[in-house]
Order: structure tokens, then sequence, then C-alpha cells
């Protein structure tokens, strides 16, 4: 089978040929950096980082160019800066920080570019003039808006209805739009606002101007594909296409558009307009970045995903009995080529749950093989976890991890100590009620010649 991707802009199956098999390009858009991301902000994330994975076991390694921009301009950030009385670079640094500390520790990889809105300003100005030129936008009181008249072809990714967008619209139109869709590309900036020089006046840009400009500038004018989550098929997408279309004589954006579903918490969106998040930094304390990771790729990523504490149970569960048989073989940091079956199933536009049973039916011949056979086919278990980002870790580490309830690590170690020196003083009822406590939280512990060893039941 070839590699087929769903493409949002056909709404069907397509065969993935890249423009040119030597520079496969991605781009997928990023966070605004104010404060901390949520789990579903980490699912579009982490189901790109799979697609980054299979595009450079297909093309090669160094044949595959991934862009995530960070949003470091915008009015949330304005008002939380404001909120804090803490600068906006501190504010954006410490968050584009926290994230990619996050996402390595879900063990994504890194993109080779990561954008900065703020880093663009010339080019973007650059691009609002262009399209002005053009008469594809046009100005009004300090302000630059796209005519959405100008492209005949908007509304076609998400198939909004013109008309309808127009009287959505209309509920409060700003007196400088000429059409109650057109979307802003620069806007001006009070003084005690953040704001650049412009043709125009002092001001900012708008949110979708950064993308078109960045995916120009760091990928190229036309782009391979072009993901994010489903949330920003319209308007963001939408307008980056318009854009840079009008720009470019008609080039469109990218050949490709992905789009993930939503993570969500009951029967809602998982969102901070609505409240209902989880963020990432939290469940890192609890649980291993793996088994969040196995949680997210659960469901194939077009599905909606219901994020429950059982489905962070399950997936540990799962990793641990996987683990198990891992540590019957020498840990190496090498993996082998990954079995076609998992190769195969992420070709078919990532799906994941196939992939997961396809690891599930290798522990299971394995776990009914003995000698070398039954080494072998934990080798080829691990060759395929490795190619979905999993068994990153020594099994004998993982097994003394969070768990996500129970004593953490260094509470063991130090009950662990108290338990030696009660065994020193002959204190033999301290420590067998030690040995107890821990057992009853799942904590295993073997007395061996060089001291006791411990590890989660
Ligand atoms: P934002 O910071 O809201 O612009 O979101 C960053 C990325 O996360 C975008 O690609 C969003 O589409 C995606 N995203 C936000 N919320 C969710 C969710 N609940 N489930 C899946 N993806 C989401
Ligand atoms: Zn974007």
């Amino acid at each position: 089978m070839t590699l087929q991707f769903y493409d949002t802009m056909a709404r069907e199956k397509r065969a993935f040929e890249p423009a040119d098999p030597t520079r496969v390009t991605m781009y997928v858009c990023g966070p605004t950096v104010y404060n901390y991301t949520h789990i579903g902000n980490a699912r579009s994330a982490i189901v790109f980082d799979l697609l980054y994975r299979v595009l450079r076991h297909h093309f090669g390694e160094a044949h595959v160019v991934y862009a995530r921009n960070f949003t470091d301009i915008d009015d949330k950030i304005i008002k939380a800066s404001k909120e804090t009385g803490a600068a906006i670079a501190d504010i954006t640094n410490k968050f584009a920080d926290i994230y990619r500390a996050e996402l390595q520790d879900l063990n994504a990889l890194s993109p080779g570019f990561e954008p900065r809105a703020t880093d663009h300003i010339p080019e973007m100005i650059e691009l609002v003039e262009t399209l002005i030129k053009q008469g594809a936008a046009y100005e009004g009181e300090g302000h630059v808006l796209f005519s959405i008249e100008a492209f005949d072809d908007y509304g076609r990714l998400s198939g909004v209805d013109r008309d309808e967008m127009i009287a959505g619209a209309r509920v409060e139109v700003a007196p400088y739009k000429k059409n109650p869709a057109d979307f802003v590309l620069w806007k001006p900036s009070k003084d005690d606002e953040p704001g650049w020089d412009a043709p125009w006046g002092r001001g900012r840009p708008g949110w979708h101007l950064e993308c078109s400009v960045m995916i120009e500038k760091q990928l190229g004018r036309t782009i391979d594909i072009h993901c994010g989550g489903q949330d920003l098929r319209f308007p963001h997408h939408e307008n980056e296409i318009a854009q840079s279309a009008c720009a470019h004589q008609g080039a469109p954006l990218a050949r490709y558009w992905l789009h993930n579903g939503f993570l969500r918490m009951g029967s809602d969106k998982m969102s901070k307009s609505i409240g209902n998040v989880v963020l990432t930094h939290e469940l890192l304390q609890d649980w291993p970045g793996e088994v969040i990771r196995w949680a997210l790729l659960s469901a194939h990523y077009r599905q909606p995903l219901e994020w429950t504490d059982e489905l962070l149970r399950q997936s540990k569960r799962q990793l641990d009995r996987f683990y198990r048989l891992l540590e019957e073989i020498e840990f190496s940091d090498e993996a082998g080529a990954p079995p076609a079956s998992i190769v195969l199933a992420l070709d078919d536009d990532l799906n994941t749950p196939e992939a997961f049973a396809g690891l599930h039916e290798i522990r299971d011949i394995a776990s009914q093989l003995d000698g070398e056979a039954r080494k072998n086919a934990i080798a080829r278990l691990r060759s395929a976890g490795r190619y979905l980002g999993f068994f990153a870790h020594r099994p004998g580490d993982w097994f003394k991890g969070a768990a996500g309830e129970g004593p953490t690590e260094m509470e063991i170690e130090a009950l662990l100590q108290e338990r030696a020196n009660a065994r020193k003083t002959r204190d033999f009822a301290r420590s067998d009620q030690i040995r107890d406590d821990l057992a009853a939280k799942g904590i295993i512990i073997e007395d061996g010649a060089d001291g006791a060893r411990w590890r989660r039941e």
C-alpha cells in the first residue's frame, strides 16, 4: 500500500506524493505562548510528531523539513502582561520554553524550525503591501483588511458558506469593514500596547498573517503538508490560504491539509474558554510522558478522543506489559527497522489503533516463544514501539517511574533508607512495618546481597 492521508481540502484520502521527495515540507500551527498549554493542544503536537516520524522513515531524516510556529504577539499575551506586570518577551520566552520541555517529555522530536511571529514583522508588512497593491486588501482607520471578495476560493477548505459567514459576522460590524467577513491583516496599537511602525501607522499584525509569512520564509511558497487542529480550518486556515494565494499569483499554500479531531472532556471540546482543561505540565507530574503519549495516540487522530483518568490507567497498564517483556533483553538505544505491519498501519492515514493492535500481536507472539526466537520477537517489539515514539526507557527505570498514584521515587528511597537503618539497629518491627506499608501501596521490596531493590507491582 502507498502512503496516504485524508486531505481536508479534497475531503478524501489521497496518495501522498511530495513535490520534491528530497525536501518534504510540513508546517504545524503552534501555540500562543501566554500560559500553560492543555492536553488538547498536546494532542495536535503529538499527532503531527507521528506524521513527522512517518515522513522521515519514508523519505529519510535529512529530507523532511518541519516548522512549527510560536504566536508571540496577540491580544491575550498583551492582556497577560498588563495583568501580571511581566514584560511580554519574558512571558512568551518562559512559556515557549515550557512548551518545548513538555513536548520533549512526551517524546516528541524537535521541529527543525520554530519561528516566532515577532521575528517576521518586516516580511509581514511587505506581504500586506503586496496585497494592497493587488487590490486584495484595503486600509481603514489605521487597520488593513483583507477583502474576501478578492479570492474566489474563499471557504473551500472548511466548506463554510459565504453568505452565512457574512450574516454571522454582521452582529457587530466595525465601521471600517467593507464586507462584514473581511478580516484584519494589521491593526493599530494604543500607546501602551506593543507596536511596529508601518505605512499605515504604528500597529501589530493580525494572527493569520504570521503563518503565511513564516511558511514562505522557512519552507517555501507551496508546501507539502499543512497541519493543525480542526478548529483552525475556519477562519485561520481559510485566511492563510487566501492571503498566500493572492500574494503569490494563485500558487496554493499547501498541497495537503491534515486536521486533528478534538480532545474532549465529557461531551465538550477541551478549551481554555470553557475552562475544562487539564494542563500538560500537571499531568506530567503524575504520569510518565509515554503513558500520556499512548493515551493521546490511542484513538485515530481524526476521531474525537475522550480524556479520562481511566484512559491513563489503561495506557499505563498496557505499557507495563510491554516493558515486562522488554526487561528480558539487553537495553539498547538503537532500534532496528520497524516491522512492516506497523509501517503499513501508519501509512494508511496514521492508523494508530491498528498500529497498537500490531504491537499487542507481536507481544502475544513473543510471549509464546522461548530462547533466541523469543529474544528476537521482543527486539522486533522494541523496534515497533520506537517507531511510534515509545520504549525509550530502561525497563528498570520504567518500573520505578511515576504511576499516577502511590509514593514517589524519592519517598520510596527515603523509606528504604529508614528501613536499612532500622535493620542495622535490629528494630525488625519497624523494618517489617515499612515493608508492609509499601506493599500496601504496590511497592515490592526484594532484599538481596547488595541491599534492597524495589519495583512497582
Ligand atoms: P491554540 O493555542 O488554542 O491556538 O491551539 C494550539 C493547537 O491545539 C491548535 O492546532 C488547535 O487546533 C489545537 N487544539 C486546541 N484545543 C484542542 C482540543 N481540545 N483538541 C485537539 N486539539 C486542540
Ligand atoms: Zn497558522
